[in-house]
Formats: structure tokens, C-alpha cells, sequence
């Protein structure tokens, strides 16, 4: 009897998979299988943190295969180089597997199809990652949105996201398992110093994870959610559902739909679900943007920054902000809730984001990077979306004049300071009043906090006064061929 062979990449789940369903409907035993594949991503193989939460991801995948009495097959490799190997030694009628919109996905896909028609097996693609498909929301003209809110009303009157599949009771399994990697030999952890004991603290990864976050955030979170999505000291204000997103953890409808349905059941709730949805289509904006440019993880999409006279800042600068030593309160307490959690606050993000490229005049591409690296929710789509978005080179993109303040962000988005004490506890003790600007506390005020500046806690690194005119002044030189 043929088996159906089921490839994960970013669907690690059970639930609402469609590939895995259709597989299952075939009525064949299942090999599920995933391919670690460094190669055919080219330089957006996995950064560190996304490792470690592959890692776990894998893990509570496999264990849940097993638990039906199947075996997770893990491999390493091209995906169509072991693909077919795989295929030459088994007897496989189908691959199933779910679509992709990064840059390589389209050659990713003809070459899967070319091993499947080789070998004679049916080669089927699906949906699942997205709510909408890229070709579904065009304008009237036939072109892709590069405006937020009108692709957003095109969402919305287009037909809604199909109802999300249960996950499978049963799955037949192959009389003898294909030979598999161990999951640590997949050298998805840290070899040597172990960083990741935040990471650890902070996500549960996994498809079990995933709902209990989505539980969470509906009891605890979305009713005020409008109100206190931008304020990063509020924990439980959002739903931090990113990288489960990312992982395929949990699909974008079964979320779609217990909004929707929470908003039926009370509809006092329906201006914060819809404000939620409105952030979900974030989401789908940036993946359709990045199907529509593929290069746009590296190029500007405003032509016209690829001659942006960026500054010549050294390595020693670089590494303030990405320790999280710039002086400035909230991009530290950024740049550290980064590095100890593998996240960070979107409204954080964007100052930080801001920071490097405006205040220090560092290219955009080199925080994407550090990003990339970085966070658990590392997503190409996502990430160099919003990189541009702040840099003003992207689509919808935030002027490039509009240079966040750090000081006022702070004090508006984390007025109490309390997100800045969590990550920046040597000025914890300041009075709300400083803990923004602590170059501005008078010198007992300091003694008091246990505070030497330049020493427990660095000066500010810039005068902002003059990066901010020097950021305006490079800005203009491109803008007249804007
Ligand atoms: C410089 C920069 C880099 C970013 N890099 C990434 C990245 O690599 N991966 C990533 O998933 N997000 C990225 N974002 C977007 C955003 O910061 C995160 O999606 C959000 O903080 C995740 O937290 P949450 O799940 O609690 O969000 P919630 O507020 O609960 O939103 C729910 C979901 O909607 C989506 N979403 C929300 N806001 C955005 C947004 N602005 N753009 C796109 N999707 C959004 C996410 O999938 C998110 O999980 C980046 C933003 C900036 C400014």
C-alpha cells in the first residue's frame, strides 16, 4: 500500500493543518517528516533564538505523533535533495505539504514537484499559513495593495477564512518507520554557552502552548486590548502569539474564528476583536508584500533609499544598542527584554528600530539582522515589513521625518515606568519623574537611587538634538529623487 508523505516546514501542528488533512482523507498511512534545510533559505537560514524554539516545537510534535502511534521523521539537508532520497527508497503515492511565500518558496516548490514527478508521486499543495491567499486580494486593477487600510477593507469583504479542521483522531502509521535523526543531532540548541534560560522562562512552544496563550489572552487580554496594546509594562496586554504564529504553532484562522465567535457570544467585545483582526492583517499585509517583492528582506522598496548616505558607525556603537547601554531607558529595557526573552514590545520595537536607524544613522538591513537572529518570532515577512515600514522606505511606510523620541515614548507608553524597571534595574529606584531621563535627575536624586552615571548606568550615547537634525539633513539628500 503507497503512503502519504506529509512535509512540515511552518505548520508544526495538528490542528487546522490542511496538507496533513488532505493526506489523512487519502486514507493511507502517514510519514510525517520535516527537513531541516540551512540551504535552500540561502542567508535567512535560522537565527539562534528561532533554533531554540524549533527545537522544542519539533519536540512536542514528535511527542504527539507518537502518542497515535506514529513516528516524526527528522532529517537534515536540501528539502529536495532528501525529499528524493526519500522517495527513491519508499513507497510514496503523495507528498503533501504547505505553501510558502519567502523569496525561495516558489523554487523551493517547482522543485519539489520536479522530485514528485520523477519519482511518480502526486505532489499537493495547500494553504493554511495565511488568511487570505496573495492572489485572492488584489485592487480593482488587478494589482497587489501597498496600502494598509484598503487592503484591510478588501480582506473584509472578501469571503471569510474557511472554518479551521479539528485535528485528526487518527494516524494510520507505515508498518516500518523511514530511519530518522535524533532531534539533538539536528544541532538546533546552543553548542557551548547556554543563553537560553529566559527564553525558556518566558514561551511554552508548541501547539499546546500556542491554544493556552490564546486562552489566556481571551480571558485576560482582549477586552483591553485598543487601550493597552501600546503600553509595553502591561503584561497580558497583547497576545504574544507571534511566534507561535511564525511556527505554525496555531493558524492565523483558528484565531480568526475564536474572535469572530467571542465577539458573537459578547459583542461588547467586538471594537477590541476588530482591532485585533485589524493587527492579525498586519500579518497578512507584510506576507503579501514580500510575495509580490521577494526582495524585499534586502532591498528598499522606495528606490530611491538604496542611496541613503547612511552614517559610519563603529562596532563598539553597534554593540550599545544591541546590549541594551545606549543611556536611553526604553530602548535599553527594548534591547534587553530582546536579548533575555527572544521578544519584544511592537511599540518597543519600533523605537529601537528608530534609534539605530535615525538617531545613529545605522542601515536598516543590519537591525533586521540582529533581529533576525534574535527573536523567537523571527519572520521574513514580518520582520523586513515592519524594518522598512520605520525606516520609511517600505510600503505604507512611516515618513521618514517622524523620528521617535525616546524620552516621550517612554513617558507616554510607559508613563510609571514599570517595563522599564524590569529590564533596567540599576535606575529602578529613580522617581517616575527621571526614569526616562535619568541625565536629567539632580544629583541627590541619583545618590538616592544608587545611581552613578557614566558607571551603574551609561550616559546617553547621542545627543539627540544633533543626530535628529543630522538624520533629517541625510534624509533630504535623497528626497528630491523620492
Ligand atoms: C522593527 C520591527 C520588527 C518586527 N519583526 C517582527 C518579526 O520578525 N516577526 C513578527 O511576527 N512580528 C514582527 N514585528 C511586528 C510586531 O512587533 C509583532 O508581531 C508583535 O509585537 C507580536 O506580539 P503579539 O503576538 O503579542 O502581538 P499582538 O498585538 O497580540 O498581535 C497579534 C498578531 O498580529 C500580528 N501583528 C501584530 N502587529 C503586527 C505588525 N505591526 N506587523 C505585522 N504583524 C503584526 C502578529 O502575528 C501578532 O502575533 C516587528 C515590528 C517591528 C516594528
Amino acid at each position: 500500500m503507497p503512503h502519504s508523505l506529509v512535509l512540515f516546514q511552518e505548520n508544526l501542528r495538528l490542528t487546522d493543518n490542511p496538507a496533513l488533512n488532505a493526506a489523512i482523507e487519502a486514507g493511507n498511512p502517514i510519514i510525517p517528516l520535516f527537513i531541516l534545510d540551512d540551504e535552500t533559505p540561502g542567508g535567512w537560514a535560522l537565527g539562534g533564538a528561532s533554533r531554540w524554539w524549533l527545537h522544542q516545537s519539533l519536540c512536542d510534535l514528535s511527542a504527539s505523533f507518537e502518542k497515535m502511534g506514529n513516528r516524526f521523521i527528522l532529517r537534515r539537508g536540501r528539502t529536495d535533495t532528501v525529499l528524493a532520497d526519500i522517495l527513491a527508497g519508499a513507497d510514496i503515492g503523495g507528498v503533501y505539504f504547505q505553501r510558502g511565500y519567502a523569496p525561495w518558496s516558489r523554487g523551493l516548490e517547482d522543485a519539489i514537484k520536479r522530485v514528485c514527478d520523477d519519482a511518480g508521486a502526486d505532489c499537493k499543495r495547500y494553504g493554511g499559513h495565511l488568511l487570505f491567499e496573495p492572489e485572492a486580494i488584489r485592487t480593482q486593477q488587478g494589482r497587489p495593495y501597498t496600502v494598509f487600510t484598503p487592503f484591510w477593507r478588501a480582506c473584509q469583504e472578501y469571503t471569510p477564512p474557511s472554518l479551521p479542521i479539528a485535528a485528526p483522531k487518527k494516524m494510520p502509521a507505515p508498518n516500518g518507520f523511514l530511519d530518522s535523526e535524533d532531534l539533538d543531532d539536528l544541532e538546533l540548541l546552543p553548542q557551548g554557552f547556554d543563553w537560553t534560560g529566559g527564553l525558556a522562562e518566558t514561551w511554552m512552544p508548541g501547539e499546546k502552548g500556542a491554544a493556552e496563550r490564546l486562552d489566556k489572552f481571551l480571558e485576560g487580554g482582549l477586552s483591553d486590548y485598543k487601550q493597552k496594546r501600546d503600553r509595553p509594562g502591561d503584561a497580558h496586554a497583547t497576545s504574544m502569539l507571534s511566534p507561535h504564529l511564525r511556527f505554525g504553532e496555531i493558524s492565523a484562522r483558528s484565531i480568526w474564528w475564536r474572535i469572530k465567535s467571542t465577539i458573537e457570544a459578547d459583542p461588547r467585545t467586538a471594537g477590541n476583536g476588530m482591532h485585533y483582526l485589524r493587527e492579525l492583517a498586519w500579518r497578512e499585509f507584510s506576507y503579501h508584500l514580500l510575495f509580490n517583492t521577494p526582495d524585499l528582506p534586502e532591498t528598499p522598496l522606495r528606490k530611491n533609499f538604496e542611496a541613503f548616505p547612511w552614517g559610519d558607525v563603529d562596532v563598539r556603537q553597534r554593540r550599545k544598542w544591541q546590549k541594551g547601554k545606549t543611556g536611553f531607558p526604553i530602548v535599553d529595557a527594548g534591547m534587553r527584554q530582546l536579548w533575555q526573552t527572544g521578544y519584544m514590545h511592537n511599540r518597543v520595537r519600533m523605537i529601537v528600530a528608530s534609534f539605530l536607524i535615525k538617531d545613529l544613522l545605522v542601515d536598516w538591513r543590519e537591525g533586521e539582522a540582529w533581529f533576525w537572529d534574535t527573536l523567537v518570532d523571527a519572520d521574513i515577512a514580518n520582520n523586513s515589513a515592519s524594518w522598512q515600514w520605520v525606516a520609511g522606505c517600505g510600503a505604507d511606510a512611516a515618513p521618514y521625518f517622524r523620528i521617535f523620541n525616546p524620552v516621550l515614548q517612554g513617558e507616554k507608553f510607559d508613563p510609571e515606568g514599570a517595563y522599564v524597571r524590569q529590564y533596567v534595574p540599576e535606575i529602578a529606584k529613580l522617581p517616575d519623574k527621571f526614569i526616562h531621563k535619568p541625565w536629567e535627575a539632580p544629583d541627590a536624586v541619583l545618590t538616592d537611587a544608587g545611581i552613578v552615571l557614566g558607571d551603574t548606568y551609561p550616559m546617553p550615547m547621542v545627543d539627540r538634538k544633533i543626530t535628529r537634525q543630522r538624520a533629517l539633513d541625510a534624509y533630504a539628500t535623497i528626497k528630491q529623487s523620492a
